[in-house]
This record gives structure tokens, C-alpha cells and sequence, in this order.
């Protein structure tokens, strides 16, 4: 009887020890942190440049570590043949350059001021960057996604800039308007575009901006009128944006420092 209880409380002492070593070793080892690297690219050294210069995508690293607690390293790797993609396999997002060059081509067709693309590209950066961490975070933390994941990341992104930048909605919108001219470019709608995992470009559109919306009402009222938003839409996206901002702050829990 007696040597059961000590194997008993023996075996209790094991597993609370095991227990901090564990916190212990995933504090101290296994904590990750974003990090990222601008290829080298001689076809975009202008790109590359802009974009270090700027700064955007270091402020938003620095940003991510400050608010999440990485279990695995997030590297975002600028300057790839494919993407804007998130790759599990390497946990690596990874942009490439022309993806940038084409934000700043389709909005210099509707504005000529460089300074005006610049900031529309870097915007719209920011929230890709977002929508690829989402996935990042997904992967890395077993997040339980009911829907299309496309969709909920893009959310995640929304709710980013919205919550956390001083400029947020307006980047937002300009995320918007690039889904708008991409919605514009790709003409024709075909089986194709249906059964894409991301939701059409006009659907990302209005879904974007109806979180801009329902993030501030009273704000966002000329928006609302500006796209013909009726009354129960209005009432809608305010309870999509709150709903949406409280489920994942549920679902991102522990890894969400504030
Ligand atoms: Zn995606």
C-alpha cells in the first residue's frame, strides 16, 4: 500500500516536473519569431530597393513578433518565383516582386502620382502579408477553420489593420480596390473562378469594406452611402466585424500577447 502511494506520488512529481520543463523548453527553445529576407533579383533591384526602403513589410515583422507568440519561425521571403503563398512545408510566406510591380501597374492605370502608387502598393502589401500570416497561423497553431480559410484569413487581415494601425481602414480600402481591379481584369466569369478557393474578387471586395464599415458606423457612414448599402447591411456588417474580431481573438487565445 505504502510503496503504491509513493510510486503514485512519484510518478504525480514526474509529470509537474515534466510539466515546467516542458513550459520551460517551449519558452526558451521552441519560441519562434517572424523573420524576413529580400532576395536578391537583378530584373527588380528598383522593387527590392522600394520595398527596404519603405519598410512596410519590416515594420509589419517587428509588429507580428510584438503581438503573437510564435511556437515555430514565420520567414517571409520577398523576392520568389511564386505566391503571394504561404508554403507548411518550410513555414515560409513568400512574396515575389512582381506581385508588387503589378499592384503598382493596375493602380497606375486609374491614378499617374507615384507617390499615390506607392502608398496603394504598400497598403495592399500590408494586407496580403496579413492574409498569407493568417494561413501561417492556421498551419502553425491547428486553428479549426468552418469555411473557406481564403475567406476567414482574409478577415484576419481586416481585423489587423483595423484594430492595430492608426491608418488601418484606409489601407483596407485600398486592399479592397485591388480586388475591385483585379475583378475588372479578369472579365468574363467562368466554372474556374466558382470553385476557386478564394471567393470572387467583387465578393472580397465588399467583404473587406464591410468590415471597414461595421469596424466604425458612425465613421463609416459616407462608405455605407457610397456603396448602396441598405439599412439590415449596415446592421449586418457591424455584427460580422464584432463577431469576427472576438472569434479570433478566441481562436489566436494564448499566441496573442494584447
Ligand atoms: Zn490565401
Amino acid at each position: 500500500m505504502n510503496q503504491n502511494n509513493t510510486v503514485v506520488r512519484s510518478g504525480r512529481r514526474w509529470v509537474a516536473m515534466s510539466v515546467v520543463a516542458g513550459w520551460w523548453f517551449s519558452a526558451c527553445v521552441q519560441a519562434g519569431s517572424a523573420q524576413i529576407e529580400y532576395r536578391q533579383n537583378s530584373d527588380y533591384t528598383t522593387e527590392r530597393n522600394l520595398l527596404i526602403e519603405t519598410a512596410i513589410l519590416d515594420d509589419a515583422v517587428a509588429f507580428i513578433n510584438d503581438l503573437f507568440t510564435l511556437e515555430q519561425n514565420i520567414k517571409i521571403v520577398v523576392g520568389t518565383d511564386d505566391g503571394p503563398l504561404y508554403d507548411p512545408s518550410l513555414s515560409e510566406i513568400q512574396i515575389p516582386y512582381h506581385f508588387y510591380t503589378e499592384i503598382i501597374d493596375r493602380y497606375g492605370d486609374i491614378d499617374n502620382r507615384e507617390d499615390e502608387q506607392e502608398i496603394f502598393a504598400n497598403d495592399a502589401m500590408l494586407h496580403t502579408l496579413f492574409h498569407e500570416l493568417g494561413h501561417a497561423l492556421t498551419d502553425q497553431l491547428d486553428i479549426p477553420i468552418v469555411g473557406k480559410e481564403e475567406d476567414a484569413v482574409d478577415g484576419l487581415a481586416n481585423v489587423l489593420l483595423l484594430e492595430y494601425y492608426d491608418e488601418g481602414a484606409e489601407m483596407a480600402r485600398h486592399a479592397a480596390e485591388l480586388f475591385a481591379l483585379e475583378g475588372e481584369e479578369r472579365g468574363e466569369l467562368s466554372d474556374a473562378d466558382f470553385w476557386d478557393e478564394h471567393s470572387l474578387d467583387e465578393q472580397r471586395y465588399f467583404s473587406t469594406l464591410c468590415h471597414v464599415y461595421g469596424s466604425d458606423p458612425d465613421r463609416f457612414n459616407d462608405l455605407g452611402d457610397e456603396l448602396g448599402f441598405s439599412d439590415d447591411r449596415r446592421e449586418i456588417c457591424e455584427e460580422t466585424y464584432t463577431r469576427l474580431v472576438s472569434d479570433w481573438v478566441t481562436l489566436l487565445g494564448p499566441a496573442l500577447k494584447h
